[in-house]
Parts: C-alpha cells; sequence; structure tokens
C-alpha cells in the first residue's frame, strides 16, 4: 500500500433499510472499518457514529464532521459505502463542493478507493440521492402541510385576492385584488351572470392579470368555487379552518354554492347585446349597461355612483355601428400596395437568404476545424507530448470557442426563422385591418361582437358622442402608419406593440 500521510475522518451511519445486504451495526462497521484502516496505513484522526437516516439531510454528525473536513482537521473520509455520504441533495453537495475545492482529497469504501476527480466518485454520489429520498421527502411535505393546515395555516401562496406576507408568515388581505373577488362573489349570488359576464365586467373595472391580460370565466369559476374566501380551507377535498381574514361571510358563499349547484337558480336573462362591456360614460367612468326596449337594443350609463347626469341619455346601437365603423377607417390602406410591398419584402428575405448561408457554412466550417483540433489536442497530451497545463489552458481555449460558435449559430437561425414566420402574418394584418370598416358593417351581431373585441376598446360617450377609444395592438400602431412606409417597417411598428393579436383570431371573423 502506498504509505499514506492524509488525515482521516471515520464516518459510519446505520442503514434503515432491511433489504440492503450489508447491514451492519455501528459497532461492527467501526471495527471493519478501523481493521481496513489498519491494513490500508490510514491515519484516523477522529470518528463519527450517526444513526439517524441519512435520508433527510440535517444529521448533526454528518454536518460536524463536514466542518471537521472543511476547517482542514482532515482531508479524506473512510467510510463503509458512498451512500452513506450521500442521501439527498443537500449532503451530495456539500460533498461535491468540497471535492471541487480540494478540501476531501480522497474517499475510501470498504469496497473502493476514489480520487476527487474520479468520474465514478462523482456518479456515485448523484446515484446517492436514492429515489426514496424522493418519495421520502413528498410525503413528508404532505405530513408538514396537514399539520401546519390543522394549525389553520395555508401552507401554500395565497390564493388571489390575498398576499403571502413573509415577514409573519401569514396569510394577508391584498388590498387591490381583493374588491375584485369580492365583487364576483356578489355578481354571482344573483344568479344574473355567467362566469364569462363576470370575468368580462371585472375587466372593464381593471381588473388585469400580472401580464396584462383578461382573466377568464374559468378564473371566476375557481375564485367563487374556493372557500377560503370565507375562511375555511380546503385540501385534498377535508376542510380546515384558517387564521386568515375571510373575505366574504359564510352566507354569501353559501348563497353563490346554491347558484353554482343549481339549486333555487333564478332565471338567468341571456340576452346577447353585441356591444355590452366595450362602452364607458365619460362622464362619470362607469361602463354602459344595455336593454332590451320594444325590439331595440339600448344602451345607458347605470349611474351607478349616483351623480351621473348622463343616465338619462340612451343610446340606440344601430346609431353606434357607423360611429364605430368610421375609426376603422383609419387602417384604410392601398391594399395593391400592401401586395408590392410584401412581394419585395420577400425577395430581399431571399436575397437575406442566400447570404446568410453562406455565412453560415463558414461558420459550421470553424465549428468543424474546432472538433479537428480538439480531437488532435487530446491524442498530444495522451501521448505525453504536451504537459497538464499548456493541455489545459488549451483545451479551454477551445471549448470557449467552441461554446461562442455554437451560440452565434443557433442566434443567426433563430433570428432568420423569425424574419420569416413573420412576414406572412404581417401582410394578412395589414389587409385585415384594411377591411375592417366595411367587414364590421356587413357582419352579424356575434362577428361585430368580435371585430370590436380584437381592435379597439374604452369607447367612451357623452352626450351620445364618442370622445374617446382606445385601439388595441397592432391596431394602435397600424393607425399611425405613415402611407408611405415598407412592410419591413410595417412589422416592426406590430411588433412593437407587447399586446399582439394573434392572426388566427382575426382570420375567424374574416367572413
Ligand atoms: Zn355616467
Amino acid at each position: 500500500m502506498i504509505p499514506n500521510i492524509m488525515k482521516f475522518v471515520l464516518y459510519c451511519r446505520k442503514s434503515t433499510e432491511s433489504d440492503d445486504r450489508q447491514v451492519l451495526s455501528l459497532d461492527s462497521q467501526e471495527k471493519e472499518l478501523l481493521s481496513l484502516a489498519e491494513r490500508l496505513g490510514l491515519d484516523i484522526v477522529k470518528i463519527f457514529r450517526e444513526s439517524k437516516s441519512a435520508k433527510a439531510p440535517g444529521r448533526p454528525v454528518f454536518n460536524e464532521m463536514l466542518k471537521f473536513v472543511s476547517s482542514g482537521k482532515a482531508e479524506a473520509i473512510l467510510c463503509w459505502k458512498i451512500d452513506r455520504l450521500t442521501r439527498n441533495p443537500i449532503d451530495s453537495g456539500q460533498i461535491q463542493w468540497l471535492l471541487q475545492n480540494d478540501q476531501i482529497k480522497r474517499i475510501q469504501t470498504f469496497e473502493k478507493n476514489f480520487l476527487p476527480n474520479d468520474n465514478v466518485l462523482l456518479m456515485s454520489i448523484e446515484q446517492g440521492m436514492a429515489s426514496q429520498y424522493i418519495r421520502d421527502l413528498s410525503s413528508n411535505i404532505k405530513r408538514g402541510h396537514r399539520a401546519k393546515l390543522e394549525r389553520g395555516c395555508w401552507p401554500s401562496r395565497a390564493p388571489f385576492g390575498y398576499l403571502n406576507d413573509r415577514a409573519t408568515i401569514t396569510i394577508v388581505i391584498d388590498p387591490v385584488n381583493s374588491k375584485y373577488v369580492i365583487r364576483a362573489f356578489e355578481l354571482y349570488a344573483t344568479g344574473s351572470y355567467s362566469f364569462k359576464n363576470i370575468a368580462e365586467i371585472l375587466c372593464n373595472e381593471g381588473l388585469k392579470t400580472k401580464t396584462g391580460k383578461k382573466y377568464f370565466g374559468g378564473n371566476v369559476y375557481k375564485i367563487v368555487n374556493n372557500p377560503f374566501y370565507c375562511g375555511l380551507m380546503r385540501r385534498d377535498e377535508k376542510l380546515y379552518i384558517g387564521n386568515h381574514p375571510p373575505l366574504v361571510s359564510k352566507e354569501l358563499f353559501d348563497t353563490v354554492q346554491n347558484v353554482l349547484h343549481n339549486k333555487n337558480r333564478p332565471r338567468v336573462k341571456t340576452h346577447f347585446f353585441p356591444l355590452r362591456g366595450f362602452l364607458k360614460c365619460e362622464n362619470c367612468g362607469c361602463s354602459l349597461t344595455a336593454s332590451l326596449k320594444k325590439g331595440h337594443h339600448y344602451y345607458y350609463c347605470t349611474n351607478s355612483k349616483g351623480v351621473c347626469t348622463e343616465h338619462k341619455t340612451y343610446m340606440r346601437e344601430n346609431s353606434l355601428y357607423p360611429i364605430i365603423a368610421s375609426l376603422f377607417e383609419k387602417f384604410n390602406i392601398d391594399e395593391t400596395l400592401v401586395e408590392i410591398l410584401y412581394d419585395s419584402a420577400k425577395e430581399k428575405l431571399g436575397l437575406d437568404n442566400e447570404y446568410m448561408k453562406s455565412i453560415l457554412a463558414t461558420l459550421q466550417k470553424s465549428l468543424d476545424a474546432l472538433v479537428v483540433k480538439e480531437s488532435r489536442l487530446v491524442d498530444t497530451f495522451l501521448d505525453r507530448q504536451v504537459s497538464k497545463e499548456i493541455y489545459d489552458s488549451k483545451i479551454l481555449e477551445i471549448q470557449n470557442e467552441k461554446t461562442l460558435l455554437t451560440k452565434q449559430i443557433s442566434d443567426m437561425k433563430e433570428k432568420h426563422a423569425m424574419k420569416i414566420s413573420t412576414l406572412e402574418p404581417t401582410r394578412e394584418v395589414f389587409l385585415r385591418a384594411s377591411r375592417s370598416s366595411k367587414r364590421f358593417l356587413l357582419a352579424d351581431d356575434i362577428e361585430k361582437r368580435e371585430i370590436i373585441e380584437n381592435i379597439v376598446w374604452n369607447l367612451s360617450f357623452k352626450d351620445q358622442n364618442m370622445l374617446k377609444y382606445q385601439f388595441k395592438s397592432p391596431y394602435s400602431a397600424l393607425a399611425n402608419v405613415p402611407k408611405n412606409a415598407d412592410i419591413l417597417t410595417m412589422r416592426k411598428r406590430r411588433d412593437s406593440n407587447s399586446r399582439w393579436v394573434a392572426p388566427h383570431r382575426l382570420s375567424r371573423s374574416a367572413h
């Protein structure tokens, strides 16, 4: 045996698995390992004995041992099997860290000697994170959650309308979104609104997702179906009493459940108003509501704040259509021009394509050359023609160069694919936009609603006049396109808008 001046710690841990062939008591592990140490001439400076299972991190003796090693009092570990050290990711991470920093120079097990750059060692450490650990962990988490729930604490992210207060580890009311939750319950309890209606109403009242999108009916369903809001917590069908402040009363929650499950549900008046949800009162900011009188649709301010003078103004739907259609005239573009621009842009991309192909070929050639260079260097090193230092620095250089080239190639390909994939939709958007004014007037009620939904919102009225409106993207940009712009410029404009409406949504309402 090689004489060894390395200082070893001896670590033994009892396995708890009965199917382990090598179950040995702590005493016999220690005895066997000590005699091995003697045979190999290892210098044992300290013995650590652990009786806890390694599956859960935080074994006190294990940590003590790592401290001992990382403080430099020892640089090698003697243990029964590698998996004694690495039954969970935290432990194995610590071991790997010490190996990488050269603070552990050797790990000796009963069967094998491992050195830090030994791949087998690293692999065994990875495998040491036995799948059993993962299983135990998830059931431990579940157990932990149940205990928390029983204490009235919600163990997960706060539902919509609440926030997790990290400082006090409690659930607190979200001052912004809680009002939408309450509103959703109140609206649904009336039995007059569908989930989709409510989502629309809340959207008009300012509710948006973090990314600025609309909430869907499904989100509303989730809210009114969650007993969390009346102070209860449901997990795996079981109810717990929560410590958090409720947003709605139990009575309101129960009413909603009755509506939800169709018990004594009031008759829902479901009349389709094409413009409902898009119109606002300029005077007080409320959404306009609609009603059906003598076969005609009328829109008016509900005066929900009680201060509006506009609420006696009834606007007939038919008179609103030409006003809206005139908005869409802003998109009128000479369609022949769009086609010409499209063709020339396509041609330009074709030229780009040739150019890019040649560049890609050059890059690929350099990359291939590097691969050859790399394998030659490995050969030279294996033949001992170059020193380890030179090899290390050269190989690093080559690998870095390879990484950069590969990135450059993939970036180029991606950029080009993007260009091609957006050209056609751009043309479509322009053509459709250009036709939207005519299309709108000819469309039936449902199509009208779809067209408006895609293009414009917040149509604000006073004295029967439209005073304000907001185009949605990409139409907000299209409305301002200079008439001599080329299609690539137009596309940039279109793409510079974040709320881009996918073209397939537009095409649905095309015919
Ligand atoms: Zn009003």
